[in-house]
């Protein structure tokens, strides 16, 4: 009899069935799975089928989990999804293998300090308030180019840009939004990731250009 798939071979299928609709390279596609709220016990099985990509969004919370799973599992790479608070920049950069947050110019500020303090320079996504709603954080769109002037003054190495799109709406333009933001403000190599897409609609995601799609639900079931 033949195993009904798991979570993770799902959304596996599901990222490399939207890479073949796009024409796209399933490679070029990172899984970030977000762990975030789910004990070690959950995140367990996916290290066991090979997941190494994970994400969390609070500092503390990840230090407390991680180091004892990474023992165990030297590849994992951890990415910080969420807010970050410039006192805690250099825990975040001392854990986190990539930032997925940075927004403003006073944690641009923290997290040069940390990462020429600690020698650790930790490729960091910008985020961009692609919607213009302040309570997710997020650059404004206009503020980006000096932001990245920045970024680039304090030597923190940039990974690309990410978004979080408002709820309930069709993200599709917001992804499009992404997309093009990195290609108008990224090397001309168009090298720059593009962190976008959760579990509802990381296949839209995808197809619009998605490096780096981060998805909890699909894989661990509902928060508590
Ligand atoms: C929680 C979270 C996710 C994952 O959301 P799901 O809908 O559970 O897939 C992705 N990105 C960020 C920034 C998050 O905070």
């Amino acid at each position: 009899m033949e195993k009904a798939d798991t979570p993770l071979q799902q959304v596996q299928a599901n990222i490399a069935q939207a890479c073949k609709i796009a024409r796209r390279d399933p490679g070029e596609v990172t899984l970030v799975a977000v762990s975030k709220t789910h004990p070690a016990e959950a995140i367990q099985p996916l290290l066991i089928e090979g997941q190494r990509h994970f994400g969390e969004n609070r500092v503390q919370e990840a230090q407390s989990k991680w180091p004892a799973l990474r023992d165990e599992y030297p590849a994992v790479q951890l990415h910080l999804i969420g807010q970050l608070q410039s006192n805690k920049a250099e825990d975040a950069v001392a854990l986190f293998d990539a930032i997925h947050s940075l927004d403003r110019p006073s944690l641009v500020k923290a997290l040069g300090k940390a990462m020429d303090k600690t020698g650790r320079r930790v490729p960091c996504f910008v985020q961009v308030d692609v919607g213009e709603e302040e309570q997710k954080g997020g650059c404004p769109i206009a503020e980006l180019p000096a932001l990245l002037d920045q970024a680039r003054e304090a030597d923190i190495p940039i990974a690309g840009l990410m978004c979080i799109p408002p709820f309930d709406i069709e993200p599709t333009p917001f992804f499009a939004l992404l997309d093009k933001l990195a290609r108008d403000h990224g090397p001309a190599d168009d090298s720059w990731g593009r962190s976008m897409g959760m579990s509802g609609d990381y296949e839209t995601a995808v197809k619009l250009g998605a490096t780096h799609v981060r998805v909890g639900t699909a894989l661990f079931g509902e928060r508590g």
